[in-house]
Order: C-alpha cells, then structure tokens, then sequence
C-alpha cells in the first residue's frame, strides 16, 4: 500500500512539473519529424520510456524535462533533428555520455529538443603499419565511466597529459552537422579550419552536433606502470605533497602521468600515475620524490606493471568492481558539484592547502556528503608546449589543475553546496583566474572568460559565422553577439 502511494505521488509529482512548463509546440515537432522521414525513435514526454532516457543523465541533483529525446541513427537524422527544432523554436541540445556536471546534456530548461547519439557508438582503428603487439592509447578522460563526444570536445583531461596532451590536442577531423541542417563531412586543419579550431576545446559549447571523430592514436609500449603512494590525512603530510610536486613536477618525465587525490569518505590521500615504461626506471625518477614527500609504509601496493588496458582499469578512479568501492558514495551518489582551479608556478602555497583542508575538513562534518578532489600535474608536459591560442583550449603553462568534486546526498545537501561556493570565493586568492570547460559550474561567475579567457571573441565570431540565430544554446553555451559578453 505504501508503495502504491509513492508511486501515485511520484506520478503526481512529475504530471505538476510538466505542466507548470507546457512545452508549447510539441505537436509540430512530432509532425515534422513525422513529415521529415525521421528514421530514429523519437521520445515523447507521455511515453514511457521517457524516463529511461532521463534516467541516463549521470548527473542527478538537477533535473529538467525536455519536449523529447530522439534518437537518430545517421547524420542525415541529425541533421532532420536539427531543422525541426529549430523551425519550432526548440533549443536543440546534443547528447553523448550524459556526463555534464550541470546535466546540460539535457539542456538548462525544461522543454529543450535532446539529440541523443546513443546510436553513434562505432570506433574504427586504423593501424596502418604500426604492430598490433605493441598496443595503442588515446588521450582520453582518466575516469573509465565518461565517454568521448563531450569530453573530447571540451579539452578531456587524462592520463596521458603529459604525454600527448589534452584530447582535443589529438582530433585530427570531424564530422558535424550544423543549425542549418548543413552536414560537414570534414572539418579539419585545412577545411573550415575557424571551425575546427573551435571544436578542439569548445565543440561542447554549441556549435552544432558532431557525428564523427577522427583521432590520433599513439604506439605505447608494451610494459606500462601505475605508481600508488598513500600518506596521512593532516595538513603536514598534504603540504609536503604539494611542496615536492612544486619543486619536482615539472622536471618529470614526459612519460609520467600524476594525480594527487584526495577522497572521503575513507580520509584517504594519495598520489597516483602511469609511467610509459618499466618499474625499475620509474623506481628510479621517483626517489627524490619518495624521499621528500614522504608516503606511508603501508600494506597498500606502490608499483604494478602491465599493459596500457590493464593499467587503466586498475587506476580507476572509481573503483567499481572491488566491495570496498561498491559501497563508496563516490559510486553510489549520482548527485554532485564541482569546481576547477587552475594553479600557476610555483604551485599552491601552504596557505591554499590550508584553505582546502579546511573545506575538506567542513565538508566531513556534514551528514551524507562526500568528496573527491584531483589534482593532476600539466607542469612540463606535452600539454604546456602548445600556444594558447593555436587551439581553443586554452589553459596552457599552468603547474597543475586542483579539482574540487562534492558528491551530495539526493535530497538536503544544501549546506554542502555552500560550503563549496564559500570555499570557491576563498580559494581563489591561492589559484589562477582560468576553470575548465569540462568542469562546467553554473555559478562560475565571468565563465566566458575563466573557460576560454584571451580566445572568447574569435569563438563567439565563429559561433556568428555559424549558428547565428543559436539553435544550440543553453545558459553556457557560446552566444552569437559579443554583446553577451560579460565583463
Ligand atoms: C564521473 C565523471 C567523470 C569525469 N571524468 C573526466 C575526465 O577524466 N576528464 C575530463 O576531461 N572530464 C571528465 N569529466 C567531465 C566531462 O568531460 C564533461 O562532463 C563532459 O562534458 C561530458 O561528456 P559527455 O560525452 O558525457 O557529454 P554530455 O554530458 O552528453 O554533454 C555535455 C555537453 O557537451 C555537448 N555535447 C555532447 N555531445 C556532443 C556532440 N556530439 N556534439 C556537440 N556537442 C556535444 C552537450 O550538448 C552538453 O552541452 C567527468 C565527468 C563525470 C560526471
């Protein structure tokens, strides 16, 4: 009985939130896509698999409700999608892995038009001469649950940064279909180079829908090694880990990939990498570093070599298939917020640690709430060695990125939102102006220019050039007048 209530008031619940926002129009949307020979499945708010769709948003403290998700299994779909939503006045949103921290992949309103490219899902490797032995790696994300279309386009941090730099680093081409309905084929250094441009660090920001990525791969060798040291949890141990990475980070080898993290529930603190080699050179760049940052002597392993895919499941992040980790809220919660700093030379101060230590220490107190904070090196690596403005990712010669992840319960982690945004004001004084695109915030205040900084007026020219009437377009999306520029 009390779970037919539930559900009653669920249905209820959801029924209201519909109809305090009608999405006016829907009937001709259905019609054109009806009338346009639309092959994909097209899901409609009164159907029930409606929420299957809105259930793949990772993201759930915030949900909106669009007019429809629909499916296309080809460009030309795409691009039919496109001219149906733009023709009824419909945001249209594109949706890859439905990672975005402020579920944009669903829009920032309700009644959006979501093109999801769940259908979009072949890779195709050409090897050409290299050995198939020798295995192959692409610079994508460093948690193994994020996908490519957004991630990809928005910069993609992981854990190949200092080696082959950001992900967008290595798009050589794209397919892209865009609010005109116009299907490119090729985007590329040398055909709609301004667009291309733009989609290496900004393709996620509105300017139209990829269906295609061609990307550069690189041979890896066949022994890799992941390093794993703990420390303790205190301000003494966390500042020394910060004084070493300053002093040392940037004379690391390209090869070596680091991450400082630190994660609670558990209070554990650690640093992480992959080596592209064996452990016996690594054992070698890392006595310096072992010796001043001093980890603890603990049970827990510090060197493991294997291959490229091996390597990377064992570092996950989010250590789903171990017990410890099923139970971890970082895994269960699904309801999160995040802010990102960058850090200039000579590194984060005592004084930042202190500051993020007493944000992480506020954050503990808090009944259901949880973080994962990241830290991942760029100092001397492949990721600084390209100028700013040669893509539009711009956040190039910084020593490193702090990210600040808070995961909340689903319902009442108001107080540890706040804690974040009290803590974002505070932390500043210690970090650079710039934030990742990846890591998007809603309440960023001058995003336009923490995320795309000296870049923003070539990249709202190119949004003019086009999709000049923003069929793509949500509160952080490019817009098409410098006039809304802030600032
Ligand atoms: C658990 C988790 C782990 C993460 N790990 C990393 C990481 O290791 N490295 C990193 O850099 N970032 C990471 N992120 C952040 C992630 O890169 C961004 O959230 C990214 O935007 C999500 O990509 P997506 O494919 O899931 O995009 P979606 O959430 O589907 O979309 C995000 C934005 O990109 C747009 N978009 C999506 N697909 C396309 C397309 N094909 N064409 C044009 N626009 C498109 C959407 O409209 C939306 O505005 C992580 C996020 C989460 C939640």
């Amino acid at each position: 009985m009390i779970s037919y209530i539930y559900i009653a008031f669920f249905f209820i619940a959801t029924i209201y939130a519909f109809q305090d926002d009608v999405c006016h129009g829907e009937e001709s949307l259905r019609d054109c896509l009806k009338d346009s020979k639309f092959e994909g499945t097209t899901h409609f708010r009164s159907d029930i698999v409606y929420d299957v769709d809105l259930g793949r948003e990772y993201n759930l403290r915030v949900i909106r409700y669009p007019v429809a998700f629909v499916h296309p299994i080809n460009k030309i779909d795409v691009s039919k999608a496109i001219i149906c939503g733009a023709n009824h006045i419909f945001p249209v949103i594109a949706r890859s892995g439905g990672h975005s921290f402020e579920s944009y992949s669903i829009g920032d309103k309700n009644c959006t038009l979501v093109v999801d490219l769940i259908n979009f899902n072949k890779i195709s490797i050409n090897k050409a001469d290299k050995t198939a032995w020798a295995g192959f790696a692409f610079p994508s994300g460093s948690c193994p649950s994020v996908g490519a279309g957004g991630v990809i386009l928005g910069g993609g941090e992981g854990l190949l940064i200092r080696k082959f730099g950001m992900s967008s680093d290595n798009l050589v081409d794209a397919q892209i279909v865009l609010a005109d309905g116009t299907i490119v084929e090729n985007a590329n250094a040398t055909k709609y180079a301004d667009l291309f441009w733009a989609l290496k660090g900004a393709g996620n920001a509105g300017y139209g829908i990829v269906t295609s990525l061609t990307l550069q791969i690189h041979e890896i060798p066949k022994t890799v090694t992941l390093m794993n040291f703990t420390y303790n949890f205190n301000p003494e141990s966390i500042k020394l880990i910060y004084q070493t990475i300053n002093e040392l980070g940037r004379g690391f080898d390209k090869d070596l990939t680091i991450i400082i993290g630190f994660l609670h529930p558990g209070n554990v603190a650690f640093v992480r990498g992959i080596y592209l080699g064996p452990q016996n050179k690594l054992e070698e760049i890392l006595g310096d570093f072992i010796e001043k940052s001093k980890p603890k002597e603990d049970k827990e392993w510090r060197y493991s070599e294997g291959d490229w895919f091996s390597s990377i499941y064992k570092n996950s992040r989010y250590p789903m298939n171990t017990e410890e980790g099923a139970k971890h809220p970082r895994t269960v919660s699904r309801s999160l917020k995040i802010k990102s700093f960058y850090v200039d030379n000579p590194g984060l101060s005592n004084k930042g640690v202190e500051s993020l230590f007493d944000f992480m220490e506020a954050i503990k107190k808090e009944e259901g709430c949880g973080f994962y904070i990241e830290t991942t090196l760029y100092g001397g690596g492949e990721v600084n060695e390209i100028p700013r403005n040669k893509t539009a990712f711009v956040h190039r010669g910084f020593m490193y990125d702090i990210l600040t992840d808070v995961s909340l319960p689903l319902t009442g982690g108001e107080k540890c939102l706040n804690l974040l945004e009290n803590f974002a004001l505070e932390f500043r004084k210690y970090t650079s102006f710039e934030s990742f695109q990846n890591i998007i915030d809603k309440e960023l205040d001058f995003w336009q220019h923490r995320y795309y900084r000296e870049n923003i007026e070539k990249l709202v020219e190119i949004k003019l050039k086009y999709d000049p009437h923003e069929v793509f377009r949500w509160s952080q999306s490019i817009p098409a007048s410098f006039s809304s520029i802030e600032g």
